[in-house]
């Protein structure tokens, strides 16, 4: 796994995150931490209304930078299956896309995140973790992995939430399924920080 890449950042364009996560700031410990590539990947829905403030405070930065970065979102999966972002942005820029509500239905929940993994605009499939409410047995773990190799899907290690389950990221491993780091900070200490998922790294890094 290449740990000096960093595939999920968030920025002071949410109004949740730490108020010095600007996008300079977040370059500059990157830099600093040896990092050689961060995507900022902001929450977005298809009501938002910043995103060209946002797309071009990054280009301006990215110009005086030695590291590849690069511009996206974060966007969520709704319950038709359907990702919340404006469509425009959704075809140009990385896109991952999470489940951030609970559904409360399996069906509905497996339905939709197949129908995520389907979508070609959609990049990564973000913190991938089954709700608190069911249980996915194995042969429907596997049936997510195919879909998700079939249309060329990274799934996201995530060290906010440390997630995927370390059974999931064992038997996507044995199906071919690619992984990258993702931090999602929300605060400057958790840019490019993976330590907390080393078991998880080791997971998605053994030979099968
Ligand atoms: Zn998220
Ligand atoms: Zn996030």
């Amino acid at each position: 796994m290449d740990t000096s890449a960093d595939h999920h950042i968030h920025s002071t364009y949410n109004d949740h995150s730490d108020s010095d996560l600007t996008i300079r700031n977040v370059i500059d410990i990157a830099e600093n931490r040896g990092l050689r590539k961060i995507a900022f990947t902001e929450h977005v829905r298809r009501t938002s209304d910043w995103i060209p403030k946002y797309l071009a405070e990054i280009q301006i930065y990215s110009k005086n930078s030695s590291l590849e970065i690069i511009s996206g979102f974060e966007a969520k999966i709704l319950s038709n299956g359907s990702i919340d972002c404006p469509y425009e942005y959704q075809s140009k820029y990385f896109l991952i896309a999470s489940f951030h509500t609970i559904f409360g239905n399996k069906e509905c929940w497996i339905n939709a995140l197949k129908s995520a993994i389907r979508d070609p605009t959609v990049d990564v499939i973000g913190h991938l973790a089954p709700e608190p409410g069911f249980k996915i047995s194995a042969p429907e773990i596997d049936s997510i992995a195919e879909e998700i190799v079939q249309n060329q899907k990274v799934v996201e290690l995530n060290s906010k939430y440390r997630r995927p389950p370390l059974d999931w990221i064992t038997s996507f491993k044995g199906r071919g399924v690619k992984f990258h780091l993702g931090s999602d900070a929300h605060s400057l200490r958790s840019v490019g920080c993976f330590e907390n998922i080393n078991h998880l790294i080791a997971a998605a890094d053994r030979s099968v």
